[in-house]
């Protein structure tokens, strides 16, 4: 014999039931068959709402009522057909007007005793099975009805009733020996006690039932049809990487079943196990699929890990007081008592310094466990041994399962690595004795990544996701989107990097897709995103709490570089082009490197200066390795570079000044260029990054322009005054032409010291040579003392800021 279970979904409609009816076609020809349902897809739920809204006296509870009635009458329209309907109608009705007197009852007693809540949850699987049982006599005869509760009996633990294995299995096994039926239909989940009064198996009881059926008549198999294709490695609708399991032992289904995986109820496994038959999950949307085989076999022996399952609403109960040290007894008594008050403890760990002792429960347990707890301790906590029960709410359990973890070193490391690495925050560890699991618990909100990042590191290709968040896609942001969108496949396939662009925002407009933006047509996405605020931004991101989540400011703007904080501190990453952040008060900057450190998340800056040259990443491996920075010179100006050669006796240093705004080399506001400010703010990134505490002020800068320039209020005020000054700056370029030398913006940093300011440049200098908008650094060091280390190349331009700021990106992932 064969038995089959149908779950709530696989029979939720007429159109699944449908379904159901094939496979039965199929199995029915060779086999006999005994088969199982749940109510119809979510009964069982909406007994229990309309019965709490009866109880508190909420008419509401007749719409409810009035639902489960029309979904079950709309279930025999379709199903049954010809003389039959009439009778099936009827006798339905006549169920459902039973249960509508209960509700009624309820409404004026104003009770709903766990007896009650079974009596009514009972209907659910009874009218299922009646309907089901119709339909499959329509079609296939020799079929017939059977009422669980005739035949599993168990205590009156009412809503999770303990059964009597033995005299269910004796009921079971005799039944069948007489039944003659191809095919028997049971409801699951319902039961009976010794008075004859109705009892449940816990919710996903309908497993169970199939379980001890199967148990008891020695089945081949047992057959689960559910709504996916077997168990997974994890819980496949938070995590879409996972994958049905092909083969798992009991033991690693019953350690994931325990650990939250609902697709079968933990109590199943035992009645299989025990007779050694074999249970199939199998889809009732997709029978071809080839399922999960549980059976004894402990399989693959490569693969340490076989699934990670969770459990969300867990609270931690501690317990804890210098009393409890070496006195024995509070663990015993902390449990009795629990027990007692008949809760469920999920998880244990205790402190080996016999201090505290820390258990997991379900949250809806944790008001009652302080009470029973608390109570039982009076005594103790009133002496001050020990503290008050201590809760702590909003926290869920994952667990990584597999029989053969035990063989394999290094696999809590890998766990707790890859939830560190996502900042992920373990609040309890517990590894079970067999260690075929290893659980921890960890806050609710952080569930999805936790899953992912532990499915991404046990069962994936090691592919790192980056989650990107640019604000500023104007010139520069828009080319780092381009460049992105040419270069996804190649970091995907080299780096193993999957660079994904989750949100983005211009001053006006942001959009965000957890999938990743389409990097085709972001333009008119944002055209028609939501209004910009840099705080709601930021919610958005802390709210979507996605690992490997980087901020990138591609802005010139003050208030976002304000916001670096708060990024940081939620160890989401920022990669700055913005060089506010970091040429501000000294104590700022310090603040965000060490927020850097101690949230680890990174903060970078290389574009700061220079463009997409490798200075910062330079000069940072100097010192890493032990260098010292004595002296640093450098043309550190792309936008005065590009003006002072290009600038000559035939030209006006005004034109000169507007090419190179409109050509895009100079900020927005050319006087941060031209005054020096923009040079001096690099020099003092460069030197604070060296490792000396030095402020803006401290910087000496010898401006080049005439008070006038210097003076002017507004952008058009100062072009006139570059027109009116004329001659000021040909005397610049006549002196400089002169004595044999070129006109440099030259910044210089010696021994802690730092100065901007326009240079006279000879023929031997390594700063003559320089063309168009390049920038030069030189640093010398201990190491460098006589021949400087030189980096050289475009230090200005949208392309190359765009990579610097990608390569900020890659050596991001590649920590
Ligand atoms: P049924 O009504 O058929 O008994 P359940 O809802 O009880 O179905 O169980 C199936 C559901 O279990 C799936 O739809 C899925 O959401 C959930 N689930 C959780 N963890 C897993 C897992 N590891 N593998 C498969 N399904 C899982
Ligand atoms: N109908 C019950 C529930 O929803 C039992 C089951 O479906 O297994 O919990
Ligand atoms: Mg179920």
């Amino acid at each position: 014999m064969r038995v089959l279970k149908f779950g709530g979904t696989s029979v939720a409609n007429a159109e699944n039931i449908s379904k159901v009816l094939n496979i039965l076609e199929k199995e029915s020809n060779k086999h006999t068959i005994a088969v199982v349902v749940s109510a119809l897809g979510g009964t069982t739920d909406m007994l229990i709402e309309t019965g709490t809204l009866a109880t508190n006296r909420d008419e509401k509870y007749l719409n409810v009522y009035k639902q489960i009635v029309d979904r079950h009458n709309d279930a025999v329209e379709e199903l049954i057909k010809g003389k039959a309907k009439e009778a099936v109608l009827k006798r339905i009705n006549v169920k459902l007007e039973e249960l509508k007197q209960i509700l009624q009852g309820l409404y004026l007693i104003n009770e709903f005793s766990n007896k009650t809540i079974d009596k009514i949850l009972s209907f659910g699987e009874l009218l299922s099975s009646y309907i089901i049982s119709e339909a499959i006599q329509q079609t296939l005869k020799r079929s017939s009805l059977k009422d669980s509760r005739e035949l599993i009996i168990t205590d009156s633990t009412f809503t999770n009733a303990v059964v009597n294995t033995k005299e269910t299995s004796n009921n079971i096994s005799s039944f069948f020996k007489k039944n003659k039926d191809k095919i028997v239909v049971l409801p699951g989940f319902v039961s009976r006690n010794k008075d004859g009064e109705t009892t449940t198996l816990g919710r996903g009881g309908s497993d169970y039932t199939a379980a001890l059926i199967a148990s008891a008549t020695k089945a081949t198999v047992l057959e689960i049809w559910t709504d996916v294709s077997g168990m997974y490695t994890a819980n496949p609708k938070l995590v879409k990487q996972a994958f049905p399991i092909k083969e798992i032992s009991y033991k690693e289904a019953m350690e994931l079943s325990h650990f939250g995986a609902k697709v079968l109820y933990p109590p199943t496994v035992q009645p299989a196990l025990q007779k050694n038959i074999p249970i199939h999950i199998k889809n009732t949307f997709a029978p071809n699929e080839e399922g999960t085989l549980i059976t004894k076999k402990n399989t693959d022996k490569k693969e340490p890990v076989k699934g990670i399952s969770h459990i969300e609403n867990i609270a931690l109960l501690t317990l804890e007081g210098n009393g409890m040290i070496g006195v024995p007894g509070f663990s015993k008594r902390l449990f009795s008592t629990l027990s007692r008050g008949n809760i469920n403890v999920v998880l244990i760990t205790q402190a080996s310094s016999e201090h505290s002792i820390c258990v997991g429960v379900y949250s809806t347990d944790s008001k009652k466990a302080k009470e029973i707890v608390d109570e039982e301790f009076i005594y103790e906590i009133s002496k001050k041994k020990i503290k008050p029960l201590l809760v702590e709410n909003n926290l869920a359990i994952v667990a990584v399962v597999g029989d053969n973890m035990k063989n394999h070193q290094g696999i809590s490391g890998r766990m707790f690595r890859a939830l560190g690495n996502n900042n992920v925050n373990v609040r309890a560890i517990a590894q079970g004795a067999s260690e075929r699991n290893i659980s921890a618990v960890i806050s609710h909100k952080d569930i999805k990544k936790a899953l992912t990042a532990l499915h991404n590191r046990f069962f994936e290709k090691q592919v790192k996701t980056l989650n990107l968040f640019i604000v500023g896609v104007g010139n520069v942001g828009g080319i780092l989107l381009n460049q992105i969108k040419k270069q996804q496949d190649y970091l995907n396939e080299n780096l193993l990097l999957n660079v994904k662009v989750v949100g983005i925002s211009n001053s006006k407009k942001m959009i965000f897709n957890e999938e990743g933006i389409g990097l085709d047509c972001w333009k008119e996405q944002l055209r028609k995103g939501k209004k910009q605020s840099h705080k709601s931004f930021f919610e958005t991101i802390k709210e979507l709490n996605l690992s490997n989540s980087i901020f990138i400011d591609v802005t010139a703007n003050k208030e976002v570089a304000k916001t670096y904080k708060d990024y940081l501190k939620e160890s989401i990453s920022v990669i700055a082009c913005n060089k506010i952040a970091c040429s501000s008060k000294y104590s700022d900057y310090r603040e965000l490197k060490d927020l850097s450190r101690k949230y680890n998340a990174s903060f970078l800056f290389e574009t700061n200066v220079g463009a997409g040259l490798p200075v910062i990443n330079t000069l940072n491996n100097l010192i890493n390795s032990g260098d010292r920075i004595t002296s640093i010179q450098a043309v550190l100006s792309g936008s005065l570079n590009f003006i002072f050669n290009n600038f000559d006796d035939n030209s006006s240093f005004h034109d000169i000044v507007k090419q190179a705004q409109e050509e895009g080399y100079t900020e927005p506001d050319p006087r941060i260029d031209l005054s020096g400010v923009d040079v001096a703010r690099k020099i003092l990134i460069l030197a604070r990054e060296a490792g000396y505490k030095l402020d803006l002020k401290d910087i000496k800068n010898q401006s080049f322009l005439p008070k006038e320039s210097l003076e002017a209020n507004t952008v058009d005020d100062f072009y006139k005054t570059l027109k009116a000054q004329a001659s000021h700056f040909s005397e610049l370029y006549k002196s400089a032409q002169k004595n044999d030398c070129q006109l440099k913006y030259v910044a210089e940093f010696n021994n802690g010291k730092a100065s901007v300011g326009l240079k006279e440049i000879d023929k031997e200098h390594p700063f003559y040579n320089l063309k168009g908008k390049d920038n030069i650094v030189l640093f010398f060091t201990e190491r460098y003392t006589e021949q400087p280390l030189i980096i050289k190349g475009a230090g200005a331009g949208a392309e190359v800021t765009a990579s610097g700021l990608f390569g900020d990106i890659i050596t991001l992932g590649r920590n």
